[in-house]
């Protein structure tokens, strides 16, 4: 069930993250097993503040310009930042510069940037590879094919950690249709894992607010939350 969505930050952070365990018990996961990424587009840094004093840690941001703004209102906090929107390849420095995830790979030209950009005092930037498992002509990621070529060539550029795979499947009616592409996605990282045996590849980033159970019985180790913790979006 989904609840809290009238309750303030704190009392919704509580509500995800019980949600959290119970699904990771229903399907015998520990609690741990799942990261909870707080997706704080288009919030204030006001509101990121009140979940980071709750324990929250990890903030996922779509856009460039307001990340950097809220990162500058934030200095004082030991946020691990996550970029979870598409990426022009003339963006890539700031990201590279400015955090710790990026979660919308699907080229190798940006990969390349973000290596070179990745300034030498920083350790690797964490990478997770956009698959477009529904194959949706409206959304970014690579068809599942291309994995296999794009892993390999981001695997071996210096200054990223490839740790997985990020998707946003169709909504679909029940919950249990909702498991379908989830379940691809994670075949997915078990054959690039067969593939890549030295990377550190135990990351899928899938489930957001309307089929976070879904995914996290379906493998899921970050879930990007927005609405069910910050309330709707306008
Ligand atoms: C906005 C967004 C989310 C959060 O979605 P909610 O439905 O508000 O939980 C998760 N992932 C990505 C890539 C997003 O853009």
């Amino acid at each position: 069930m989904r609840k809290g969505l009238r309750g303030s930050i704190v009392e919704n952070l509580n509500s995800v993250t019980e949600r959290i365990v119970t699904a990771c018990r229903f399907c015998n996961r520990p609690a741990d097993a799942v990261t909870l990424l707080a997706v704080s587009k288009t919030r204030p840094a006001a509101d990121l503040r009140a979940a980071y004093t709750a324990g929250q840690r990890h903030f996922g941001e779509n856009y460039l310009q307001e990340a950097l703004d809220k990162q500058a209102e934030l200095t004082d906090l030991d946020i691990v930042w996550h970029f979870i929107g598409p990426l022009q390849s003339n963006k890539t420095r700031d990201v590279a510069a400015h955090f710790h995830w990026l979660h919308t790979v699907d080229r190798l030209k940006v990969a390349r940037r973000l290596s070179e950009q990745r300034p030498a005092d920083l350790p690797p930037l964490n990478i997770c590879l956009q698959v477009n498992i529904d194959a949706e002509e409206s959304k970014s990621g690579i068809a599942p094919e291309e994995l296999p070529a794009l892993a390999a060539a981001v695997a071996g550029l210096p200054n990223l950690r490839l740790r997985g795979l990020m998707a946003i499947p169709a909504p679909r009616g029940a919950s249990e249709d909702q498991r379908i592409p989830f379940r691809q996605l994670a075949v997915l990282l078990e054959t690039l894992k067969a593939q890549l045996p030295e990377q550190p590849l135990d990351t899928l980033s899938m489930g957001m607010s309307a089929d976070m159970e879904a995914a996290i019985f379906s493998g899921a180790t970050i879930v990007r939350i927005g609405t069910d913790i910050f309330g709707a979006r306008k």
